[in-house]
């Protein structure tokens, strides 16, 4: 199996070592609370008020305040609540103030998500307006340039998370001047920390709140700069810690890590600067374009951070490009949400007019700049292979000579297609047209000899396959070789019926199914640990991986240095026969997090096998 590659550093980082090391202080040598006046306080004390000076330095934040806190969604909730208090005091009070909020349209959803739950809980009644972006991804300036003096509170990004457009805050701080809008300003520079100059002080910015975990500082730690002179609301109250501005004891591990982190950014280094991630960056793309010659990237490099690029290939869903991607040890994600069956499209992409294929199927791959040039070469080499593997067949023949059976599962309905790879030929069987319609396109280039129903009793009693036959025989379909022109009992390799499929001449184990239900998931799953002790003592035992053939083929399962034979899942039933011969042989199915192996490993008990297993978490944990 691959060793991993993580390229979703947009979404989280790994820790620095010296921030673990710091962490570590915090929880061991130096665990004072910071608030006590010994000794042991006093230590603690010093490392906040180190963090503290370090985070002023870096964020160019000479005035004004500086807090630590959980993060960037809890510093978006703070500004907002401060602002929109801000409001509602000026209101009562007679002032104009705006009664507009513009939330730059690309905007991460804890910031839409916090104005309407606070202007709705507050009942400030602002309408809330989206600051549209170009195609660029950038805020149109000439929209926000009319809103502005109607605003009372303006919200951009530094840079997107999913595309990495960095904003033109420069022009969007003349605006706000020029035309001497009234509004307050935050700007969520989340992304911005590390890969961006901050001078906080020196701009119109009221507030900036920051994540530690996007800049290789551990989770659960952030702060946030509120200008001098702006509207404060504390969102937690307590104990008075930060001056009061936060309350609750300090996350004095998560402060401490973060301090390290900073300090790192200040001495310079560690990290790598803007020209040597523009060349890494610029390796990927090369790549990706040697790869998939049709990829189109989806926002302009030359306006985006330059350490994410995201792309989509025509013609492929990103959900498929990223098992592949994570099949081959590559950490990527969706730059959309995306559900496990179907991507939605992205709200970033759309805001942008991307065309809705691309925002469909776009794909995000983020560094840090902690990335090296052996890692970059690592990940090209991976594409490269990623491109290769997507070009294998979905369902690929697997039996010389004799037609292949795939399952499609769809809301729980099952339909099967027989399919021969010698005559390009392939009979449907309880497939209605959306799945029939995926079906065929997996098969490429196949015609469609009939579509039959199990539980249809019209229609040609015979279909032909090549050298077998699909053959109705009362309520049942018998799919095998005939002689001369008879099937015999014996010789069906599949009986299809309304039932379901049987195999083999094994109609004890069609009937077997009936005693499907007392086999529970649980008893079928074995842990990592289980797992290795089960190969220990059976070493005999077949590891089957259920992933699809793309998958497999750019990354391999082994578990205890024995290879996994994969056999997609879609294909279990064709193959089952050959196990269900040999039942004193365990099988141990494995995929990617469980859920298909888990499926699988049902199926076989259902068929009558009593010896399949699941590895439970998939090799997400057996790794
Ligand atoms: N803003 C941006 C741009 C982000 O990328 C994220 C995290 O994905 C957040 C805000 C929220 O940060 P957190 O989940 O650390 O609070």
């Amino acid at each position: 199996m691959h060793s991993e590659i993580y390229l979703d550093a947009n979404a989280t980082s790994p820790v620095l070592p010296a921030a673990v090391k710091a962490a570590t202080a915090a929880m061991d040598t130096c665990f004072g609370n910071p608030s006590s006046s010994h000794v042991t306080g006093l230590r603690a004390r010093s490392v906040l008020g180190a963090a503290h000076a370090a985070a002023r330095r870096v964020l160019g934040a000479y005035d004004g305040r500086v807090m630590f806190n959980s993060g960037a969604t809890e510093g978006i909730q703070t500004a907002v609540l401060s602002a929109l208090c801000a409001v509602r005091a000026q209101r009562a009070r007679g002032q104009a103030c705006g009664e507009l909020v513009l939330i730059g349209a690309t905007e991460h959803k804890a910031v839409p998500e916090s104005l309407a739950h606070w202007n709705r809980l507050l009942g400030t009644g602002l309408e809330l307006r989206v600051l549209p972006v170009d195609a660029d991804g950038r805020h149109r300036l000439d929209v926000l340039r009319a809103l502005a003096p109607r605003a009372a509170f303006i919200c951009t990004m530094a840079a997107n998370n999913e595309t990495g457009v960095v904003s033109d805050l420069d022009g969007i701080e003349q605006v706000l001047r020029e035309t001497a809008s009234p509004a307050l300003w935050m700007v969520d520079c989340v992304q911005a920390l590390g890969k961006l100059p901050l001078t906080l002080s020196a701009s119109r910015i009221d507030y900036a709140p920051f994540s530690g975990h996007k800049l290789y500082a551990p989770k659960g730690i952030g702060m946030l700069y509120v200008r001098e002179g702006a509207p404060f609301t504390p969102l937690m109250c307590g104990g008075g810690q930060e001056g009061g501005q936060r309350s609750g004891t300090e996350n004095m591990a998560g402060i401490a890590a973060l301090g390290a982190v900073l300090q790192a950014l200040e001495q310079g280094g560690t990290f790598r600067g803007h020209g040597q991630l523009q060349a890494c960056r610029a390796r990927l793309v090369a790549a990706l374009r040697a790869a998939f010659p049709d990829v189109v990237f989806n926002a302009p490099l030359a306006l985006a951070l330059p350490t994410t690029l995201n792309f989509s290939v025509p013609g492929v869903a990103s959900a498929d490009l990223l098992e592949v991607f994570d099949a081959a040890g590559l950490r990527v994600s969706a730059g959309s949400a995306c559900s496990a069956s179907k991507a939605a499209p992205s709200y970033v992409l759309d805001a942008m007019g991307v065309a809705n294929w691309r925002s469909a199927s776009a794909v995000r791959m983020s560094f840090g700049p902690l990335i090296d040039d052996e890692d970059i070469e690592r990940a090209c080499e991976r594409i490269a292979a990623c491109a290769r593997a997507l070009q294998l067949p979905l369902l690929a023949p697997m039996q010389a000579g004799c037609a292949g059976l795939a399952q499609f599962d769809r809301e729980g309905a099952a339909g099967w297609l027989l399919f021969n790879a010698a005559t390009s030929e392939c009979i449907a069987i309880d497939l209605a047209p959306a799945p029939l319609e995926q079906a065929q396109a997996m098969l490429n280039g196949y015609r469609l000899l009939a579509s039959v129903s199990s539980a249809s009793r019209h229609g040609a009693p015979v279909i032909a396959l090549g050298d077998e036959a699909l053959v109705r025989e009362g309520d049942v379909w018998r799919f095998g070789r005939l002689d001369n022109g008879v099937l015999a009992p014996q010789a069906a390799r599949f009986v299809f019926s309304a039932g379901g499929v049987a195999i083999a001449g094994t109609l004890r184990h069609h009937q077997g199914q009936q005693g499907q239900q007392a086999h529970h998931a649980g008893s079928m799953e074995l842990g990592p640990d289980a797992a290795r002790r089960h190969l220990a003592q059976h070493p005999d035992t077949l590891i089957v991986d259920v992933r699809c053939l793309r998958e497999a083929g750019a990354g391999p399962i082994s578990l205890n240095g024995q290879a996994a034979l994969n056999v997609p899942l879609a294909r279990l039933v064709e193959h089952a026969a050959l196990w269900l011969d040999d039942d004193a042989r365990s099988l141990l199915f494995v995929c990617r997090s469980g859920a298909r192996s888990a499926r699988a490993a049902r199926t076989l008990r259902q068929l009558g096998h009593p010896r399949a297993w699941s590895l439970a978490g998939g090799i997400a944990l057996a790794d």
